[in-house]
């Protein structure tokens, strides 16, 4: 959990902002969330669930980690129109490799690192939610609403925030529409 706050939080003066998300980041990197892939897991007998139960938000495939971080249909076309807002438009598509990539500008309080940090944070959150809302509540939004969704909660929270300066820094304040005196 320590080193996941690390490379996810930003500890600066939005401290604790991000704990919500980070506790459900810990959750999925750990592969801990209970898709039916785990609970399926757990089943020694294999007894209760004969056939995996598809994916709540494609329902082409079947309900799993790898599957929803960001193989699903819906969730890899969430975080491809995401990614132009995290500053790094190539970032890749996996989560072992989104996680790699992040690491490399985790140390950094610029706002680069914070919004892509935020946004993948976010994502995976808000995808969750969307997946426990349509299995168990049978609520059901769009990918636009999702993408809205993820880009109002992350902005509410760059607002809280200042960052360092870099040279790369304006064209994030523009995509984000922050106050230049965030910087
Ligand atoms: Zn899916």
């Amino acid at each position: 959990m320590a080193a996941c706050y690390g490379i996810f939080l930003y500890e600066g003066k939005c401290h604790g902002v991000g704990e919500r998300y980070a506790i459900h980041l810990w959750l999925v990197i750990k592969r801990k969330l209970k898709t039916q892939d785990l609970l399926r897991s757990w089943d020694v007998n294999n007894s209760t669930m004969v056939d995996q139960p598809l994916c709540p938000l494609c329902k082409a495939q079947p309900d799993s980690h790898e599957h929803l971080f960001f193989e699903c249909s819906f969730s890899s076309r969430v975080w491809d129109c995401l990614k132009v807002f995290t500053g790094m438009p190539n970032i890749p598509s996996g989560l072992n490799d989104i996680v790699e990539c992040i690491k490399h500008v985790a140390s950094s309080h610029s706002i680069r690192s914070v919004v892509c940090k935020l946004v993948f944070a976010a994502s995976c959150y808000f995808i969750w939610q969307e997946r426990n809302g349509r299995l168990f509540k049978k609520i059901k939004r769009s990918q636009d609403q999702i993408f809205e969704l993820i880009k109002t909660n992350v902005r509410i929270k760059l607002l809280t925030c200042s960052f360092k300066k870099t040279s790369r820094d304006q064209q994030l304040v523009d995509i984000w529409k922050l106050p230049s005196t965030c910087i």
